[in-house]
């Protein structure tokens, strides 16, 4: 899209507002809300300031100072440029387009620590290797009336998980997810109700690149908005009920290789239809599993989900056409052949997620890393020889720390930063004495 596109389609829908709208370190969406006359005039040519210590706001919107490297001396301002590609007019806020921006220098340097910075990269070393990256993120969410500490309503009941009675009592609310997505140019494959109440389910088409990551990030906040503006609350928190089904954030992807637009995962001569290169690209997420589930499930809340027997894993395992294991290959084969990796919670920041699990199927591919057998005739939970998942974000973190080679591939100063904002989390939970305490212990000591 050109800016010539952009002026046309701000003429054509009486646009006086444009959101320059980036998702930061910890999965918050921040905007600046610019008239179009300045958009017009300033912002669309060269970026909006933005003061880089917003980059050190961990999710209490407390200041974590310590986030240090990558940040401007005395934490100066960044600039947020646009991506013109992302520009899109949304329907559900009054005469207003949002458009995503990339965090510069004043210099007009990339700034490292942007998580879209971040997935950039990475997407430039599979380029590197004739490679292009191609898929989708698929969102579990949840939708309540009410959920506070008073308890929750949600919009549906039961154990309905796609029940077309259940999904047409609440059409409206799954016509305004599709309608709504369209509009801005994501096109679902699927919605429907999931296993926990209120829970739903949204699959869409895949995109190429940074696309990837920018449609998941677009799709939250479109269902969180569109949802408030009922006076409902969407969630993608990973797990929001005790003992009820968590949100995932099913990662379905593929590789290409750009010289021929073939797919590179496919070998209709191998028992299992997968070529040597995606041998090699599952056997870089399964050995750099712990250190991408810091990404892919970046809070406290999301350790809550990695349980068996959920359809969500708990161990490191790959299977084909088996939703116990963490790597599952759909039985698609040919130009359709592709990975879903079952780890990211929903709470991810896709940019970061993305990049995680990219970085550490690269790095498979590069030291052509062998990959063990698929689990097969055999209860994937209950395996005995697979490395657990981490039980915590704490040990995630501790994991990613360790992992140089996914250090490097997501750049040092990034990781220092993610580590800073995320630690300080950690103790902050760690300090807190939490409901369930206080009603298991209070009368019986
Ligand atoms: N909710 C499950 C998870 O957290 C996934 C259920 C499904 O297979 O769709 O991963
Ligand atoms: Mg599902
Ligand atoms: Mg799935």
């Amino acid at each position: 899209m050109t800016y010539e596109d952009i002026n046309q389609l701000i003429a054509d829908n009486d646009i006086e507002v444009i959101r320059v709208v980036f998702n930061d370190i910890t999965n918050v969406s921040r905007a600046r809300n610019i008239p179009v006359k300045h958009f017009q005039d300033t912002v669309m040519q060269k970026g909006v300031q933005y003061p880089s210590a917003m980059l050190s706001v961990d999710t209490s919107a407390n200041f974590v100072l310590a986030a240090g490297a990558g940040f401007a001396g005395g934490y100066g301002s960044w600039l947020l440029k646009i991506d013109p590609e992302t520009f899109r007019i949304i329907p559900w806020a009054k005469k207003s387009a949002r458009v995503i921006a990339d965090l510069y220098t004043l210099e007009e340097v990339p700034v490292p620590v942007a998580p879209r910075s971040v997935f950039q990269r990475v997407l430039q070393e599979l380029d590197k290797e004739g490679l292009a990256a191609y898929g989708a993120a698929e969102l579990e969410f949840y939708i309540f009336k009410q959920y506070d500490e008073h308890g929750f309503d949600p919009t549906w009941t039961g154990l309905q998980c796609y029940s077309e009675i259940k999904q047409g009592e609440i059409d409206e609310i799954l016509y305004q997810i599709v309608s709504g997505l369209a509009a801005v140019d994501i096109h679902v494959e699927a919605a429907n109700t999931e296993y926990g109440p209120g829970q739903f389910e949204v699959s869409i088409n895949p995109a190429w690149g940074i696309a990837q990551a920018d449609v998941a990030f677009t799709l939250k906040t479109a269902i969180k908005e569109m949802m408030a503006q009922q006076g409902l609350l969407a969630t993608f928190m990973t797990k929001p009920l005790t003992g009820l089904s968590g949100s995932g954030s099913h990662f379905h992807h593929s590789l290409y290789h750009k010289a021929t637009g073939q797919n590179a995962l496919f070998d209709p001569e191998d028992a299992y239809g997968l070529s040597d290169l995606a041998k090699h690209f599952i056997a870089g997420q399964l050995h750099h599993a712990k250190a991408i589930s810091a990404l892919a499930n970046p809070t406290i809340n999301s350790y809550h989900r990695l349980r068996p027997y959920t359809f969500a894993p708990s161990n490191v395992t790959w299977g084909l056409e088996n939703r116990m294991c963490m790597i599952r290959i759909p039985g698609a084969r040919g130009q359709g052949t592709h990975i879903e990796n079952r780890l990211p919670g929903a709470d991810n920041n896709p940019y970061l997620m993305m990049a995680a699990i990219y970085a550490a199927g690269l790095d498979g591919i590069r030291r052509q890393l062998p990959v063990p057998p698929p689990v097969e005739n055999e209860d994937a939970y209950a395996k005995a020889d697979a490395s657990s998942l981490p039980k915590s974000l704490g040990e995630a973190l501790e994991a990613l720390n360790q992992d140089e080679v996914l250090v490097n591939l997501l750049g040092p100063e990034f990781v220092q930063a993610f580590t800073a904002l995320k630690t300080h989390e950690i103790n902050r939970f760690t300090d807190h004495v939490s409901d369930w305490e206080v009603k298991e212990y209070r009368e019986l000591f």
